[in-house]
């Protein structure tokens, strides 16, 4: 299978030859072909499917080459998805539109199935059945999980990506080994700042030192590692040092979260930047990205969770090179903004699935009673079909914005721990009413 002038599908570890996306998507299968204007978002949410998905996001960098690159990371995670489906399901768009990436987080004191920890492999085979084509496992603590290993190889072996999201401490070169063994596709290290800030944070003394012997471990054992920073009022004076970091390390990938809080976490509102340092920040972002490239480095650069990055990072680009600008808002057209319910879920480690992996204060079912793809699929939930037609439910700025397409309205648990109405406007946006075409 192919896409014409979009992407060439590489061999797995390989990345794909990228040409300047066409205006319709052409979609080959054995005998049949598809085309398909790329005008709906909506055909891609779920092959697209990084949002919220920790390390996974879709790129919103202000270099059009890592962008591009970025985007090929996911297209090849797409083709892989639709390499898997029969030619008669690519007909039926909602098909892929429904395809979820599931995150599979494991609750911090998971260390025993006694714990209530409930995925199993027969929940893996459900997904795999389901196409989806990611599974993140994370946490709390991954890793403490004695078993993690063969969930890994279990869902690898059912052709899916399995990636980790830790805190890199328990990566000693031994653990590298068998994640690699195992056919991880990528760790994501988590690190809340140089080392006083994380350290702080964490509470422990040498936590950061452990972290960064866990990436380098990684990196010597061939996996695929990259770092993962929340950018909060406690450490956003680090980014700068991060970069230096991952330039040092020759780390090959980080990715910048914004906050989430979300039912009782919103007392986390306090910690989020005001939008003037948000804009400053993703500036800074931007900045030292295109030198990485410039510097003929290929590190990606990935910021998540504020789908607000992909109009301003476009904007940006607009003033200063209008013919990659063009490229950009194609492939955010086609990401499609926010996936939340779309093309992403959550199963916690309870069992209970959710539309994100912040929106565990509902739960459409749990997999102690039904598998996930049969309450992912159900149209009689309250809040899966809205989030999957969320246009004419959002409310105020956010039903108004002409980015709409690219963003989707961006998170709206953010929205309910503000206001408490779901479809209120995005309290993160920071882009200005004149910006968002008011
Ligand atoms: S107003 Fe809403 S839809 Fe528009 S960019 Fe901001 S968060 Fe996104």
């Amino acid at each position: 299978m192919r896409i014409p002038g979009l992407v060439s599908c590489a061999p797995s570890g390989r990345r794909p030859v990228i040409t300047p996306p066409p205006p319709h998507l052409s979609l080959e299968t054995g005998h049949r072909t598809l085309d398909t204007p790329l005008q709906r978002p909506r055909h891609v949410h779920g092959l697209v499917g990084f949002d919220a998905v920790a390390d996974l996001d879709v790129v919103k960098v202000g270099d059009l080459e890592a962008a591009l690159h970025a985007a090929a990371d996911f297209l090849h995670i797409i083709l892989e998805a639709l390499e898997r489906i029969q030619g008669q399901v690519l007909l039926q768009h909602r098909a892929f539109a429904d395809q979820p990436i599931l995150v599979a987080p494991l609750h911090d004191a998971v260390g025993d199935h006694a714990a209530g920890d409930v995925a199993v492999l027969a929940d893996l085979d459900d997904l795999a059945d389901f196409q989806v084509p990611v599974v993140l496992f994370s946490g709390g603590e991954p890793l403490i999980r004695p078993d993690i290993f063969d969930l890994i190889e279990y869902a690898a072996k059912k052709k899916m990506r399995a990636v980790v999201s830790t805190n890199g401490t328990l990566i000693t070169g031994d653990t590298a080994a068998r994640l690699k063994d195992a056919g991880i596709s990528y760790a994501g290290i988590s690190l809340d700042g140089l080392e006083g800030t994380n350290d702080r944070f964490r509470g422990v003394k040498g936590a950061f030192a452990q972290s960064l012997q866990g990436v380098r471990n990684c990196l010597k054992n061939g996996v695929k590692v990259g770092l993962r920073f929340t950018i909060t009022q406690h450490n956003f004076q680090d980014v700068t040092g991060i970069f230096d970091l991952l330039e040092n390390e020759r780390i090959p990938r980080v990715c910048f979260y914004h906050l989430v809080y979300a039912g009782r976490g919103n007392k986390l509102v306090k910690d989020c930047l005001s939008h003037e340092q948000t804009r400053a920040v993703v500036d800074l972002i931007i900045d030292r990205t295109r030198q990485i490239h410039e510097a003929g480095k290929a590190v990606e650069v990935l910021t998540v969770d504020n789908h607000t990055d992909g109009p301003y990072v476009y904007m940006r680009l607009l003033k200063e090179n209008p013919v990659r600008a063009a490229n950009v808002l194609e492939l955010l057209k086609m990401n499609g903004g926010n996936n939340s319910g779309v093309g992403i879920g959550c199963v916690s480690w309870d069992g209970a699935v959710h539309p994100d992996q912040f929106w565990r204060h509902y739960s459409p079912g749990n997999v102690k009673d039904r598998p996930f793809s049969k309450i992912w699929t159900d149209p009689s939930d309250e809040l899966l079909p809205k989030l999957r037609d969320r246009k004419k439910f959002l409310k105020g700025r956010c039903a108004a914005c002409k980015w709409l397409d690219i963003c989707n309205g961006n998170f709206r648990v953010r929205a309910e721990a503000v206001t408490g109405d779901i479809w209120a406007p995005e309290p993160d946006c920071y882009l200005t009413d004149r910006e968002i075409g008011l």
